[in-house]
């Protein structure tokens, strides 16, 4: 519902062509003065690298030799032989395609700008070692170079292709209820991966779904990336803030839902056009968890639902936004029924002790294997020692991970 398609004329490559080819001459025209060198010697700053390694980018996405988009390149730090910033392929204001963006990190070398996008294996090397990069940034960025997260810290076993679990609420103020105006769609319409839906309701303001460091990409655009390799991104807003690495924590004021196209795009009626990365790449919503539901894809793009325990609500409907899901937590799920029994240990051999409510939230000490049963997702022998020492089997619980979220007992 926010984009349309519709075919690029001739002329518009040839305008944007030229376009590109002017940026690049004013740019490469545009001397910096190399900074600490204790006398002013005139250098070209990084910009005219930049929007040449975007022209690359933008050129192995399409394929084409015209260039992708209007390139929009941020200086945001720069000092000695290091910069940093944003780099943008923007379209045009109603244009049918959305525009794409990184973050790049310049180092000089031998008098000439290397540069690396974000998702580029270089770019996590550039970032241990410039001087620019914040203390907030190293640890997230070493997991944005398209590989893998590496070992964790935190004590959770990552199960590769398999965890789901983004830690992340909806991207409004917890325990708000919102409009999800469309369901999966790709960043920049009906094309894959499905990996934003739209937003709208309660006081319009955007936050962050989960912490990490911001970034404004482009008017109305700000980018978050977050842990575990997940960024997120939040388009058409209004009164956006000005965000460059800038730490932030969960539900961090972002902007106001809008209509904001600046770097190209079309938005039919205010919204947030909300995007999950991975190892910065979109990557498809559905099954991922946001705010205690879990999105599902649709027969279409901007069709599709969201489910909370056994509540479905298809898009156009409302989400009440529950907040982060722990990743050592689960949404009871009881397939249609209101509640699931608790155990005194892991099978029906053992005594009932109590129940837990359709939606409720729990959290898992460790897992080990019991009597099998068969749930939304399937049949599993696993069961799940919740913190109060009860037992549930994970048939009737949505953890994100097809297995133990927190080791065996
Ligand atoms: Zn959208």
């Amino acid at each position: 519902m926010s984009h349309r398609r519709r075919r690029t004329s001739s002329l518009a490559r040839i305008v944007t062509t030229l376009a590109v080819a002017a940026a690049s001459t004013l740019l490469t025209a545009g001397p910096s003065v190399a900074a600490g060198s204790g006398r002013a010697v005139a250098v070209p700053g990084p910009e005219a690298a930049v929007t040449a390694h975007l022209h690359d980018r933008g050129q192995q996405r399409t394929g084409a030799a015209a260039p992708a988009g209007r390139p929009v390149v941020k200086v945001t730090r720069e000092a000695g032989a290091w910069a940093h910033g944003t780099a943008v392929l923007a379209t045009e204001p109603g244009a049918d395609r959305m525009p794409e963006g990184w973050l790049f990190i310049a180092h000089r070398e031998k008098g000439s700008w290397q540069v690396a996008f974000d998702g580029e294996q270089r770019f996590a090397e550039l970032s241990a070692r410039s001087t620019l990069t914040r203390a907030a940034e190293k640890p997230l960025f070493a997991d944005q170079d398209g590989r893998q997260p590496a070992a964790r810290t935190d004590g959770i076993t990552p199960l590769a292709g398999s965890d789901f679990r983004t830690g992340m609420a909806l991207p409004w103020a917890t325990g708000q209820t919102w409009a999800m105006t469309s369901g999966p769609h790709g960043w920049g319409g009906t094309e894959a991966p499905w990996s934003s839906a739209d937003f709208a309701g309660g006081d319009q303001a955007v936050r962050a779904a989960r912490g990490g460091t911001a970034y404004t990409m482009c008017t109305g655009w700000v980018r978050v990336i977050h842990d575990r390799g997940y960024s997120t991104d939040y388009y058409h807003l209004w009164s956006n803030i000005s965000a460059n690495g800038t730490a932030v924590g969960a539900g961090a004021f972002l902007g106001n839902t809008g209509t904001d196209v600046t770097c190209g795009g079309a938005a039919y009626g205010r919204h947030v056009h909300f995007g999950l990365r991975q190892n910065s790449a979109y990557v498809g919503l559905a099954g991922h968890g946001l705010g205690k539901w879990v999105v599902e894809n649709g027969g279409a793009a901007y069709q599709g639902s969201a489910l909370h325990g056994s509540v479905r609500v298809g898009a156009g409907g409302n989400l009440y936004n529950y907040g982060a899901l722990g990743l050592n937590q689960g949404v009871i799920d009881a397939n249609g029924g209101g509640s699931v029994n608790r155990r005194t240990g892991p099978g029906t051999g053992y005594a009932v002790s109590g129940s837990v409510a359709d939606g409720a939230t729990v959290t898992v000490s460790c897992s080990a294997n019991g009597t099998s049963h068969t749930g939304r997702y399937g049949t599993t022998s696993l069961w799940n020692r919740l913190s109060d020492g009860t037992w549930v089997s994970d048939a009737y619980m949505w953890t994100g991970v097809n297995g133990a979220i927190n080791g065996s007992c």
